[in-house]
């Protein structure tokens, strides 16, 4: 293929984000081991150090975790194995909604297994690399698994809606457009537009299977944490509750959104924030009971991650000139 657009990077920068890629899967890998050899340690450290610090970081920009990430890196390895197609948009699509699907599967499972069991996840997260792995030897560069299967990749889309600071990407230094529609790397704030289409135009948007996944998070978020969690959890309680706070969500969502007519933009900036703070408020307390600290820690830290989600939204509508659609 040949590339379309080049990024225009010096040398240190190319070796800075190449060192990134490679601090970041040996600290995978040492993660990964610490969850074998002391999980209550690895754990912490995933729950209650990592996981809450990439979240943070898709708020400041995507770009970081998107130019870092070992999944996305073991996707580029792949690459290397066969000659790779471009998937069609019906496979994109495909892929994208089993993305969605892979969120709501994955995500209330932690309550089940994944906050307990540092084995489960190892095992889970090899399973995860090595599909990337393959699907990067099957499919054109990042095309069917960061940009369509990756779990993460709607909470990407929609906590990095509005970076607070702007970044060129760090991979793809000459793009093919693998991806010709929805490439957050490519397209930047543009890829929401691109992949809800014109129905962001009309209320239609919030029927897309993006717009639905949107609506559903806060609910999603609120149910997770409310849902019984540990060794008497049973997954009818726990899918029950994710489930139960996403339709609950889409409704109230849906009954907003159409009475007030408010701009698709504005209502996406609304969801992000919303989501947002309702996981910093829910994982404040969850990281001080992970390194026992203080309930009092807990809620600092809880009120810290309102605070800056709160900062986030306001920055976002002035940046982007929203204000009158809000
Ligand atoms: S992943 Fe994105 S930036 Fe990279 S080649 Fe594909 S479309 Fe271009």
């Amino acid at each position: 293929m040949t590339p379309v657009q080049v990024a225009v990077r010096d040398g240190g920068t190319d070796r800075l984000w190449r060192a990134g890629r490679a601090v970041a899967l040996t600290a995978l890998s040492a993660v990964f081991a610490v969850l074998l050899l002391a999980p209550a340690t690895g754990l912490a450290v995933l729950w209650g150090g990592l996981v809450p610090a990439i979240a943070t970081s898709l708020f400041v920009t995507p770009v970081l975790w998107r130019g870092i990430c070992p999944l996305a890196t073991l996707n580029e390895a792949g690459n290397g194995i066969g000659h790779q197609a471009t998937p069609s948009p019906r496979t994109q699509t495909i892929l994208g909604v089993g993305g969605l699907l892979l969120f709501h599967v994955l995500v209330p499972a932690r309550l089940l297994l994944f906050n307990q069991d540092g084995t489960a996840v190892v095992a889970a997260g090899l399973a995860i690399g090595t599909l990337a792995i393959l699907l990067g030897a099957r499919f054109a560069v990042r095309s069917a698994f960061c940009n369509a299967l990756c779990p993460i990749l709607p909470i990407e889309r929609l906590y990095g809606q509005a970076p607070m600071v702007q970044v060129e990407r760090g991979r793809c230094g000459a793009c093919t457009v693998c991806t010709p529609r929805g490439c957050l790397d490519l397209a930047g704030t543009k890829n929401l537009a691109q992949i809800i289409g014109p129905s962001r135009r009309t209320h239609g948007w919030l029927l897309t299977p993006f717009g639905l996944f949107a609506s559903a998070l806060p609910g999603f978020i609120l149910g997770y944490f409310m849902a019984p969690a540990g060794v008497g959890a049973s997954a009818m309680q726990v899918y029950g509750s994710t489930l139960g706070g996403s339709v609950a969500s889409v409704l109230v969502v849906q009954g907003i959104v159409r009475a007030t007519s408010l701009a698709t933009s504005g209502a996406l900036l609304l969801l992000a924030a919303w989501s947002g703070a309702t996981y910093f408020a829910f994982t404040g307390p969850a990281v001080a009971r992970l390194w026992h600290l203080p309930t009092s820690t807990g809620v600092a830290l809880g009120s810290l991650g309102v605070a800056f989600v709160v900062w986030w939204l306001v920055r976002a509508r002035r940046t982007l000139h929203l204000s009158a659609a809000l």
